[in-house]
């Protein structure tokens, strides 16, 4: 229908669509890529010995005491890291720092279905490069003029990694860009490139909270750059909300990092579950992509993903299924607890 007075005026956009967030407890959650764990106990008392008293004041416009804690953790300067309210908010500012181009900004067809909504919204212009068949990236198809590179290691929907010499070549054929890499689930495989950014001034790691330790409800998220790019993504922020990270979540933020064993131990849990739900799934006949990260990118010949979803929604397991070209033969399953897996496995032996 074609829109008259002043809604010819009102935002034309197709937002990005989250998993669903079924409100039954009853249920196994496998959909959102959470983590199974519940944070640190150190956030629960960080929480709880909170003093209200502190909200009369605005927190800290850069996130401190967390934004220097995580510099120290991961040995940068403060003023090489960035805190946002999730990693949403972080390559958000991103999007609006870096890729100004007339040109295209550069990112693979299968990926996080944020960027083209960013993309649409910041008219940013965009080119999508296909995978390769196994679902992987080429970095040689990159060496085309554009105005940006994003994409995340391990890349999602997919899982897979991307080995840090190819990354490297990707950094090097395009020094005149700002390349992002969302290293969204970079703690559970795959290989971090920070000790990229003392040698490449254009490259841009956004990290989140909400997955490797736990805290997808406290929406935090964080970018490490160059100095220089760091105050390009302040600016940003200070132009539309200069404090994104409440002062709550940057204390449970702080507790969270400081409680280095409980993120450890998690982390190996996850992936001994995920190494044998892979296995498991295998032995049922599923092709299953090679995971870094805290879920599985499955498919299988004989069953479609949309029935699999469909008979594991009736169980009361939520999977997540995309009706998307390329990859709507596939569900990507988050990995759960042990006891969730087994509920899985269960279920998909009934089927299969
Ligand atoms: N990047 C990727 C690749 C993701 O899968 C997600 C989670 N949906 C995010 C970024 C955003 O995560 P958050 O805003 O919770 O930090």
């Amino acid at each position: 229908m074609e829109k008259t007075g002043f809604r010819k005026n009102l935002i034309n956009i197709e937002p990005y669509v989250a998993g669903e967030q079924p409100k039954s407890e009853n249920i196994i959650k496998l959909n959102a890529n959470e983590n199974a764990y519940p944070p640190s106990p150190l956030v629960q008392k960080a929480i709880s010995g909170f003093d209200a008293s502190v909200l009369r004041k605005y927190p800290d416009f850069s996130g401190e005491p967390l934004k220097s804690k995580l510099a120290l953790y991961y040995g940068l300067k403060p003023s090489q890291v960035f805190v946002g309210n999730g990693s949403d908010d972080v390559l958000a500012a991103a999007f609006r720092a870096f890729f100004n181009s007339d040109k295209p900004i550069l990112y693979p067809d299968v990926t996080y279905s944020f960027y083209p909504v960013w993309c649409d919204i910041m008219r940013i212009p965009y080119k999508t490069i296909p995978l390769k068949e196994d679902l992987t990236i080429d970095v040689n198809d990159y060496n085309t003029e554009n105005g940006g590179i994003i994409f995340p290691n391990p890349n999602a929907p997919t899982s897979i990694a991307l080995d840090k010499d190819k990354i490297i070549t990707l950094l090097d054929n395009n020094r005149d860009v700002v390349v992002v890499i969302d290293e969204t689930y970079i703690d559970f495989g795959g290989e971090s490139c920070i000790d990229l950014l003392d040698k490449y001034d254009n490259l841009v790691l956004t990290r989140t909270f909400s997955k490797s330790r736990s805290l997808a409800g406290m929406r935090l998220g964080f970018a490490m750059a160059s100095e220089e790019l760091i105050a390009y993504m302040n600016a940003v922020k200070d132009s539309y909300n200069s404090y994104p990270v409440d002062a709550v979540a940057i204390k449970a933020g702080c507790a969270a990092v400081e409680d280095d064993k409980y993120f450890k131990d998690t982390l190996n849990k996850l992936v001994s579950t995920r190494e044998r739900l892979a296995d498991a799934l295998s032995d049922m006949g599923f092709d299953v992509a090679d995971s870094s990260a805290n879920f599985l990118f499955a498919k299988h010949d004989k069953y479609a993903a949309k029935e699999v979803f469909a008979f594991l929604r009736e169980k009361g397991i939520f999977v997540r299924y995309f009706n998307k070209p390329r990859i709507d033969d596939r569900l990507r399953i988050t990995v759960g607890t042990d006891e969730e897996t087994d509920a899985l496995i269960n279920a998909l032996k009934e089927l299969i």
